[in-house]
């Protein structure tokens, strides 16, 4: 696999929970792969910001992690120092997988305005009175359940874009990922249109983008975050800044799906995909 002249702008390191792979040897990865930038985005949540204590209601579940505020510093300090050990051979962005800015907006806001981000992706892994998608039981609850979830979680991703103080809106459709993919219950998309119409229009004028996250094709949901159609629809309402971003939490899985990322964005009218440095966008030629 050669990516010369591609992308990864979604990745993790060890800096993230759920990843045990040193950000050097994702580095050495990404420049094995030809990348022309590579970010490394590890989570930092922001419902979860502070030690637990500061969270006089949470209750000890044993998956959630607290006081990400430490992994925050902890992934940029190091790919501010792997920008650095790999200047001239390849573009390390540093940057953030920004978690439920909304739920705490006030971290989220000091966390953007650190300097050395290039970028920052705003995410929604949870939404507020839910446990964390990734462990949601979809099978022990009412049929309405799942409908119900999917409106709350559109409407706080509009919520998000509307706050706007990210580059890009990470994985859309994102719980699928659990819902339709490990649980089988398949969704209809349609009353979430007009929602996902505003969230798309608020990028927009704003001068965000998003990104296809290419995860959902290596996992079995086996489409990409969100699926070609919702692509097109967002460069036909004028979306122009789009990122593409493999998800890899190991070095094995760096660049997994670019390829077929950057083909929906040419399928759906895209001639440039997007990276950020210093968060200002940065367009290659597709
Ligand atoms: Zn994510
Ligand atoms: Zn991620």
């Amino acid at each position: 696999m050669n990516l010369n002249g591609l992308v990864d702008l979604h990745t993790h390191t060890e800096a993230s929970v759920d990843s045990t792979e040193p950000a050097i040897n994702m580095c050495r990865r990404a420049l094995e792969l030809g990348l022309s930038a590579y970010a490394i985005t590890d989570h930092a949540e922001c419902n979860r910001w502070f030690p637990i204590e500061h969270y006089p209601e949470a209750v000890p579940n044993g998956y959630d992690t607290y006081d990400n505020r430490q992994d925050f510093e902890r992934s940029l300090a190091a790919s501010t120092e792997l920008k650095e050990r790999f200047k001239g051979k390849l573009l390390v962005l540093s940057g953030i997988e920004l978690g439920q800015a909304t739920h705490d907006t006030a971290s989220a806001e000091k966390a953007v305005s650190d300097p050395r981000l290039d970028i920052v992706i705003g995410s929604i892994h949870q939404i507020r009175g839910q446990d964390d998608f990734a462990f949601i039981k979809y099978d022990q609850h009412e049929a309405d359940f799942v409908p119900k979830l999917l409106e709350k979680n559109y409407l706080e991703l509009l919520e998000l874009a509307r706050w706007g103080k990210f580059d890009v809106l990470g994985h859309l459709t994102y719980n699928l990922r659990y819902i339709e993919g490990n649980y089988g219950i398949k969704v209809d998309m349609t009353p979430y249109g007009d929602i996902i119409e505003e969230i798309f229009k608020t990028v927009i004028q704003s001068g965000k983008g998003i990104e296809i996250n290419t995860s959902g094709l290596r996992q079995n949901y086996g489409k990409t975050f969100p699926t070609p159609e919702y692509v097109k629809l967002y460069r036909q309402l004028g979306g122009e800044i789009l990122t593409l971003g493999s998800d890899a939490h190991c070095a094995a899985d760096l660049g997994k799906g670019i390829e077929a990322g950057a083909e929906i964005a040419r399928n759906a009218g895209f001639r440039y995909i997007t990276y950020f440095k210093e968060r200002k966008p940065e367009f290659i030629k597709l």
